[in-house]
């Protein structure tokens, strides 16, 4: 791989991972209110639930969710895909308020042989598109979240931006080309690829 290759940026949370089924089960325990993740018409899970910030910072931490997260299914397909086409790869998200968010997740990266050139943790309200220009240039962004998704479009660093579908972000007018599945990811990469592949592609071995 280039050293300076460009770099496709992926989203963690409800996109290479999903937390939303567990979640969904801890949050009627804690509220009693029975509603089914594709009902999730917003971003801010808080105010649908009418907990505070507190509240579910704790459910998430107690019932160990990130620990539990999914693999999404074209997950390790679309970040080896990015590495296969000479793509430098990174893992951006916003699990910074974890007190052992860096930690969980590579273990969890490893258990699930998910292995990203970089792994970039944030604070929970950091805005990505602010922290974009550090990578230089950044060929694709992955994200579930409209701000973010704005936010990477606004930051100049970045060539094309996908939104991975999902109830919470269904708006007529978004950013991004929208994506309903990670099994998208590789023929879309595939067609404007950073080097060569045949470069990059071991040599069979005889
Ligand atoms: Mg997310």
């Amino acid at each position: 791989m280039e050293p300076n290759a460009p770099w496709v940026v992926f989203d963690l949370d409800e996109c290479l991972c999903g937390l939303r089924h567990h979640l969904q089960t801890a949050l009627y325990d804690l509220t009693g209110i029975d509603l089914h993740w594709s009902r999730w018409d917003r971003y801010d899970l808080t105010g649908l639930y009418g907990i505070s910030l507190e509240d579910f910072t704790e459910t998430l931490l107690s019932y160990r969710i990130i620990e539990r997260a999914i693999l999404e299914p074209g997950a390790w397909a679309a970040l080896h895909s990015a590495r296969l086409l000479g793509y430098r790869t990174a893992i951006l998200t916003a699990r910074g308020w974890h007190p052992e968010g860096e930690r969980v997740t590579r273990d969890w990266l490893e258990t699930h042989g998910l292995r990203p050139d970089r792994l970039h943790l944030v604070p929970m309200h950091q805005a990505k598109g602010e922290v974009l220009p550090e990578y230089g240039r950044v060929a694709w962004f992955l994200d579930d979240h409209l701000g973010h998704a704005a936010g990477a479009e606004a930051s100049g660093v970045v060539d094309r931006v996908l939104l991975q579908d999902r109830p919470w972000n269904r708006v007529a007018e978004h950013p991004g080309q929208r994506i309903h599945s990670l099994w998208e990811v590789p023929a879309l990469l595939a067609a404007s690829p950073a080097v060569n592949p045949e470069e990059v592609l071991p040599e069979p071995a005889l």
